[in-house]
């Protein structure tokens, strides 16, 4: 396996900039993956990668050798689409094999690596049907065990489980991830899919109009978005904002929020961050549904508010809630169960706020 490495990717198509000016760095190993809603530049990053699109500017390495010129098959790269594209007509076995006989590898060398791959992907059984007798999640290990009999040096995956059912997608991903720490392989995985990006990658590269916004683990990403897209992109429900500006009135650090719908007094910590870095006064108040609690009494610290519906999950519930023209969503345990129009004591956890500055969407803290 390799590492790969983007350097100042730029790809247009006529007059739209796919991706502009991106660098990135994935790791021996690594399990990196490109997230961003559709039309972010998510695929033809991976297909430049790929040598399936031929750059505008900019370099791309793979194991520290320059492949700007070189041809796909030369690049030594797996590429595994949504699409399985299987051979209808050949068996598992003859699907797997076509790319180790594409290149003259010696039979006995084909039979080993399928055999090796099939036992790694439990699809043994399968190898002597045609894939019209699969079901969706056993073509997609086909698909995988066919990139993976190559030992190419890296795997590049283009949402390969959005034809799955949710059941089963589930379950792939587990396996996936399983598979690519059991095996090693430096992969590089594409989707919108927000919850595919949190429990598979080991790096997540955020991508919205063809610009990375942020890079990070799942946990930075989480806890420490980089701006207001990568804050409402990640994670569900999405993080509640709320606009507020920020006042020191009589020296203590306090949050003026909607049309002085509420204020919520900060550490001066913050109020300091604010004070050194807000480009002017307009912030958004960022705050996840999880880290807003409804008390059973009112307090200096509580906020009122009114339950809009609640959203009953199984595990969790989502209670929707209006303070004044701001609607905010809070996640609670399935025994907390308000009737609409109830009034509720509401506290935000302080520690796990975000502010985030309204004109240049950037986080403050
Ligand atoms: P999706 O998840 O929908 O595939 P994406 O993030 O992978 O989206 P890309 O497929 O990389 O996005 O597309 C980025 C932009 O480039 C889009 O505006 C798209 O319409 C445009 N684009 C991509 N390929 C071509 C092409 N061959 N010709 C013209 N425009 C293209």
């Amino acid at each position: 396996m390799a590492d790969v490495r983007v350097e100042n990717l730029v790809k247009r198509f006529d007059d739209v900039t796919a991706v502009n000016n991106i660098s990135l760095d994935v790791k021996d190993k690594e399990f990196t993956v490109f997230l961003g809603p559709s039309g972010c530049g998510k695929t033809t990053t991976l297909r430049s990668i790929a040598g399936l699109e031929r750059p505008d500017e900019g370099n791309i390495y793979i194991d520290n050798i320059l492949v700007n010129d070189l041809p796909p098959a030369d690049r030594d790269v797996a590429f595994v689409f949504q699409f399985y594209a299987l051979y209808p007509h050949m068996t598992v076995f003859d699907n797997m094999a076509f790319p180790l006989k594409a290149v003259k590898t010696p039979k006995p060398e084909i039979e080993s690596r399928i055999n090796e791959v099939s036992r790694i992907l439990r699809i043994e059984k399968l190898l002597p049907r045609t894939p019209e007798k699969l079901s969706g999640g056993e073509m997609q290990r086909v698909a995988l065990g066919r990139a993976m009999v190559r030992r190419p040096k890296a795997f590049l995956m283009d949402e390969p489980l959005t034809n799955l059912d949710a059941k089963l997608r589930a379950e792939m991903r587990a396996e996936l991830k399983r598979l690519q720490k059991d095996i090693g392989a430096t992969t590089i995985y594409v989707t919108h899919d927000q919850i595919e990006a949190m429990s598979m990658g080991d790096k997540i590269i955020v991508m919205n109009f063809g610009v990375i916004q942020q890079i990070g683990t799942p946990a930075e990403v989480y806890d420490h978005p980089a701006n207001l897209f990568v804050a409402g992109f990640v994670g569900s429900p999405s993080m509640n904002f709320l606009q507020c500006t920020y006042s020191n009135e009589l020296g203590k650090s306090t949050l003026i929020v909607g049309n002085n719908d509420f204020r919520l007094d900060i550490p001066e910590s913050i109020g300091k961050k604010i004070k050194d870095s807000a480009t002017n006064a307009e912030l958004i108040l960022g705050v996840r549904a999880e880290d807003i609690f409804i008390r059973d009494e009112p307090s200096p610290e509580t906020v009122q508010a009114e339950v809009y519906i609640v959203e009953p999950l199984g595990s969790e519930n989502i209670i929707d809630l209006r303070i004044a023209e701001n609607m905010i969503k809070a996640k609670t345990l399935p025994t907390v169960m308000p009737d609409i129009g109830q009034k509720v004591n509401i506290w935000f956890n302080k520690d796990r706020i975000h502010i985030f500055d309204k004109n240049t969407e950037k986080a403050i803290f």
